[in-house]
């Protein structure tokens, strides 16, 4: 961008952004290069159409240079601007913090089915992260009462400041500890979890936004994906009420596995696997045994 004398527009960065991120690590120039200059100037995206011939300033030019790079470094933009909407919220993320994705709607949506349906549930959290699942089903489920458990204390800086952005303070308690730890004793109704289940050899395969820039701590799962996971299972009728469900986040592959994980356990009554927007299977739950 610098070494030119020509004006620097909202739509020549634009356009030289879009072209420099299309050869330069992003699938989604156009958008990225948007959401990179809207934060730039302080503005919603939605306004830069109507900016267009408008010049930069040179504060926002230098800004806008700086993310530009760091995005062709694949920096995630959600980091770059510190923020990422989830399930129709808006959540702060930053370096160390998993990114919500949109695939995550899914065990959102499956937990408030079962939540809806319960008097006053009381709905565990686990491996909470920016803490978008528990806000999620704060939000959209009054009656509910959360815990969410984060074991990285910097991540729970997120997930606390996400907490009071949405006012949920009250109903969405954050612990810090490893899995069950700190609610020992305690009994829900619903469990969640969006563990780490990228299996090992995986990890070096995954795009370069994540595995260069997102938290291995949050992805790492072990030889086949499933050290969490089955950890969870293994322990959490313990925790369950009589009517209880455990809800989790897997990748397609693994399903079948879990379902026999349940299985297995012999606590719970049959799994069953709820698919994603793209249809593959992203979710494994099952009712405890009364
Ligand atoms: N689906 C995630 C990914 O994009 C994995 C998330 C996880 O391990 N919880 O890699």
């Amino acid at each position: 961008m610098a070494g030119t004398t020509d004006v620097w527009t909202v739509r020549r960065v634009l356009e030289w952004t879009i072209e420099h991120l299309k050869k330069n690590g992003s699938d989604t120039p156009r958008l990225d290069a948007e959401i990179l200059l809207a934060h730039s100037r302080g503005c919603p995206r939605i306004q830069l159409y109507v900016q267009y011939d408008e010049e930069l300033g040179d504060d926002e030019r230098l800004k806008m240079r700086e993310l530009v790079k760091r995005r062709a470094a694949h920096e995630p933009v959600a980091y770059l601007v510190g923020r990422r909407e989830f399930f129709g919220l808006d959540f702060e993320v930053g370096r160390g913090v998993l990114i919500p994705r949109p695939d995550t709607e899914t065990l959102v949506v499956q937990a408030l089915e079962l939540a809806k349906l319960m008097e006053a549930p009381r709905v565990l959290d686990l491996c909470t992260g920016s803490g978008c699942i528990a806000v999620s089903i704060a939000k959209n489920c009054p009656k509910a009462r959360l815990t969410a458990l984060e074991i990285s204390p910097a991540v729970a800086d997120f997930a606390r400041r996400n907490i009071e952005k949405h006012a949920l303070g009250e109903r969405v308690e954050l612990l810090e500890g490893d899995l069950f730890q700190p609610v020992d004793g305690r009994e829900f109704d619903i469990i969640v979890s969006n563990p780490p289940y990228v299996p090992d050899g995986e990890i070096a395969t995954l795009d370069p936004d994540v595995r260069l820039h997102e938290p291995e701590l949050a992805l790492r799962g072990g030889a086949d994906g499933l050290d969490i996971v089955r950890r969870i299972v293994t322990v959490s009728a313990k925790y369950l009420s009589s009517t209880g469900a455990l809800l989790l986040e897997i990748s397609s592959e693994q399903a079948e596995s879990v379902v026999k994980l349940f299985e297995e356990h012999g606590g719970f009554q049959p799994a069953r696997i709820a698919k994603d927007l793209s249809g593959q299977s992203r979710v494994v739950w099952a009712r405890r045994k009364e």
